[in-house]
Formats: structure tokens, C-alpha cells, sequence
């Protein structure tokens, strides 16, 4: 019997384990192949959705999903992997878990180091922090937002998940208070403008919305220190606020530096066109920990729509060099991004230039149909395994 070990169970993770169920299944090597799945905890977590209010909905028991293909789960956080013995270590567990072959899929986490009171910003990068948020502006509105600070936000990075942090909270504050008035927004953005990898029309129509939602841009600025209910920018200008949301700079996760390789400015590892890892050819990564083509110019981004048809080569290559069959290149030519813009908005892009596709009402009905239907698992075992094909990129 071998091991096939997946750290993690998050998009790439999750991907793999039914990949390389799949594939094994199709080899007929099922009764030869272990899979086990170790996550830091039990849940498949819809990481694109912490944004948003009503979280119960954003994470899935993963167990329900691995049982029934007959995969371990051992919730765990690893704390490291020796690859010369093929083992791993969990924290808390006496006995380390041996793999003849791995799938690294830990993801990322959000850099907040170095501004003196970063630990008073709240975040939308896990579920515990999506949890803090959500109580800390469900107490503010038990006070009915009685001071400028509570009625004042403040999220920082003008990139993707700071625009969908911004213009998700109107709405969001205005329902749990509805006679209050005077809440002020503000998106605070180091670089000149926002959105900078848009096309111009994409950034036109992003600042338009900023504007009709009274959200108001501050371009070129720093945070340089948090107290509490006040920030301060690098300009000297300061603002009163007891919610600032961090958004920008994510890396890699840590157990990177478990393997030798070379690795980008995000931390991600270099992987081979199988996403193979060059130092140890039975050591796969996937998702937000590896720097990889998508197509002949772009390297895949720390993305669910990268991570998921990772997951799905990388479960698949696992299996097929364990038992001798060729491996597949990961390719993913087609690149979308679909931008919530608040209640009834949203804005659709195509291609790496960005160029709107669509935008309004019905790019906020697609952009509901993704993260409620298509990212989420299927409820039935056959669907999944069909979904984890390889070749089933998102549309
Ligand atoms: C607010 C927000 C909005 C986003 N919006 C979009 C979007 O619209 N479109 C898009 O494509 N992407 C979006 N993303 C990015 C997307 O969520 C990530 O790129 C994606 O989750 C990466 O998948 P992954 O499997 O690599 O990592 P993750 O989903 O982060 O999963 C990592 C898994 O590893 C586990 N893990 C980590 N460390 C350990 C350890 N030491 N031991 C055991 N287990 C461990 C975690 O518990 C988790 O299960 C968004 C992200 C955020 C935060």
C-alpha cells in the first residue's frame, strides 16, 4: 500500500484528494492507494466569500466529502516535512505521518508585519478573522454606530479583495442599523490608482462605482500606524475609525520553507510544467504555493480559479507517476475575473488585459452563480469525481 499525502483542504487540496481518488479508481489501483488529507481543521473553506456577512455558508464539513471515496482526514496542523524521510509532522501528535508521494496545497496568508498596531485591523482572509470582523460590526451596531470612529471604515489595498471589502460594507453596515446616517467609507491605496492590473475601461468603470457609492479613494497612501479608533496615513493626514480591514499582501504559507527550491517574491515555489517540484520529483504543489505557467506569458495567480484546476493535475499526476503512467502538463490558457461591486454590481472581465466583458446587474448575477454554485463541492460523491477531471477547467 502507498501513501499519497495532501496538506491542506482548501481548493487545491480538496481538488486533488478527488483527483487522485479518481484516477485511482481509473487505474484500477484504488485497493493499492491511501489517500489522506491533513487540514488544520475540518472544514473546506470558501475563502472568496469572507467578505461577506452570513458566514455559516462559507465553509463545508470536508469529512462529508472524503468518506465516502474512503480518504483520511486527519485535522492537524503541520508543522513541518522532512523530504529525505518522506515524513511529516503535526503538531500536538506524537507519531509523524509517512508519504511515498505529496501534494503541498497549505495555500496563503495575509503579511501584516511591521505597522506598530496592525493587530487592531480586522481581516477577511480566514474564517476565525471573517468571525471577528462580523461580531466586532454586529457590536458596533448594538451601540447604533453612536460615534464618528464606529460609523467610519476604513479597508487598506485597492486590489481585488479590498475592492470587494469596500463596496460590500454600505450595504452591509446600512442593514444592521437602518436609521442611522452618516457612515463614511474610505479605500486607502498605496499606488496612484486602483486596480492597476485593469485595462483602462475596467479601472474607469471600477472608479465610477467607488463614486455612486460615496466611497471615497485615497491613492498614494500608507498606513502607518493603528491606535485605537483612529489611523494614520503617511501623509500625516489621520483618520477616526475603529474598523480598519487589511487586505493587501498575502504569502505563501510557511511550510514552503520545508523544501529546497527557488521561490518568487510571494514565497510560492517553482514547479514544473506537472507541478512537479524540481528538488523532489514525489513532491507536487498546488494552489496559492506554487509560481507556475498558466499559459506561454502568465504565471498563475493566488486565485481559486488557479487553485481548483491545480489541485485537479496535481491529484492526478500524484497518482500517475505512482504507478508508472505519464504525467499531464497543467495548462490553463483562459483567464476571467468577475469583481463584486456591491449589492447590484459587479463587473466581468476576460483575458490577462482585463478588458469588461460585462458589467451591472447581470455581472452580479454570474458573480452569485460562482461563488454560491460553482465553487462549492457537489453534494453527490460520482459528481465530484466527474468535476475533478483534469480537463474540467472553470468555464
Ligand atoms: C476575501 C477574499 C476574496 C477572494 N476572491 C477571490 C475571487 O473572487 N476569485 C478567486 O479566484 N480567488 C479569490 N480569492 C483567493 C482564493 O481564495 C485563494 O487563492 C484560494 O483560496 C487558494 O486556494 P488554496 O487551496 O491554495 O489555499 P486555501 O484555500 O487557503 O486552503 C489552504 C488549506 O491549507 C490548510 N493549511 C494551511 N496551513 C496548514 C498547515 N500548516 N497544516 C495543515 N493544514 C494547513 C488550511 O486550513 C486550508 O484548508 C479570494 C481570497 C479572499 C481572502
Amino acid at each position: 500500500m502507498q501513501n499519497l499525502v495532501i496538506i491542506g483542504g482548501g481548493f487545491a487540496g480538496f481538488w486533488s484528494a478527488m483527483s487522485a481518488a479518481r484516477q485511482a479508481r481509473e487505474l484500477g489501483k484504488s485497493g493499492e492507494l491511501k489517500i489522506i488529507l491533513i487540514s488544520k481543521d475540518e472544514y473546506h473553506a470558501i475563502r472568496p466569500r469572507f467578505y461577506e456577512s452570513d458566514l455559516a455558508s462559507m465553509r463545508v464539513p470536508i469529512k462529508n466529502y472524503l468518506a465516502p471515496l474512503g480518504i483520511d482526514l486527519i485535522v492537524g496542523e503541520v508543522s513541518g516535512v522532512d523530504t529525505q524521510n518522506r515524513r511529516i509532522s503535526i503538531t500536538n501528535r506524537a507519531d509523524e505521518i509517512r508519504y511515498d508521494a505529496l501534494i503541498l496545497a497549505a495555500g496563503s496568508r495575509l503579511r501584516t508585519k511591521g505597522i506598530p498596531g496592525i493587530e487592531l485591523a480586522f481581516n477577511v482572509d480566514t474564517f476565525v478573522d471573517a468571525s471577528k470582523l462580523d461580531q466586532h460590526l454586529n457590536k458596533l451596531a448594538d451601540a447604533r454606530f453612536a460615534t464618528l470612529a464606529s460609523r467610519s471604515f476604513v479597508v487598506v489595498g485597492g486590489g481585488f479583495t479590498g475592492l470587494e471589502a469596500i463596496t460590500s460594507l454600505p450595504q452591509r453596515v446600512r442593514a444592521l442599523a437602518p436609521e442611522v446616517t452618516g457612515f463614511r467609507f474610505f479605500l486607502v491605496e498605496r499606488a496612484r490608482e486602483i486596480a492597476p492590473n485593469y485595462s483602462p475601461d475596467g479601472r474607469r468603470y471600477i472608479v465610477e462605482q467607488l463614486g455612486k457609492a460615496e466611497i471615497q479613494i485615497l491613492p498614494g497612501e500608507e498606513v502607518t500606524s493603528i491606535a485605537a479608533g483612529k489611523i494614520v496615513l503617511k501623509s500625516g493626514k489621520s483618520l477616526e475609525t475603529d474598523t480598519v480591514i487589511w487586505t493587501t499582501g498575502l504569502e505563501a504559507s510557511p511550510l514552503t520553507a520545508s523544501f529546497d527550491g527557488e521561490r518568487d517574491e510571494l514565497g510560492r515555489l517553482c514547479v514544473d510544467s506537472h507541478l512537479r517540484l524540481p528538488a523532489c520529483s514525489n513532491v507536487f504543489i498546488a494552489g496559492d504555493v506554487a509560481r507556475v505557467l498558466a499559459d506561454q506569458h502568465n504565471h498563475a495567480l493566488m486565485s481559486c480559479q488557479h487553485a481548483m484546476p491545480q489541485g485537479k493535475f496535481a491529484g492526478h499526476n500524484a497518482v500517475n507517476q505512482m504507478f508508472g503512467e505519464q504525467l499531464l502538463a497543467y495548462s490553463q490558457p483562459r483567464y476571467n475575473t468577475c469583481l463584486d461591486l456591491g449589492p447590484e454590481n459587479a463587473l466581468l472581465t476576460t483575458g490577462w488585459e482585463r478588458n469588461v466583458k460585462m458589467s451591472g446587474v447581470d455581472a452580479k448575477s454570474l458573480k452569485n452563480q460562482i461563488v454560491t454554485q460553482w465553487i462549492y463541492p457537489k453534494e453527490d460523491v460520482e459528481s465530484n469525481l466527474k468535476m475533478s477531471t483534469p480537463e474540467v477547467l472553470m468555464q
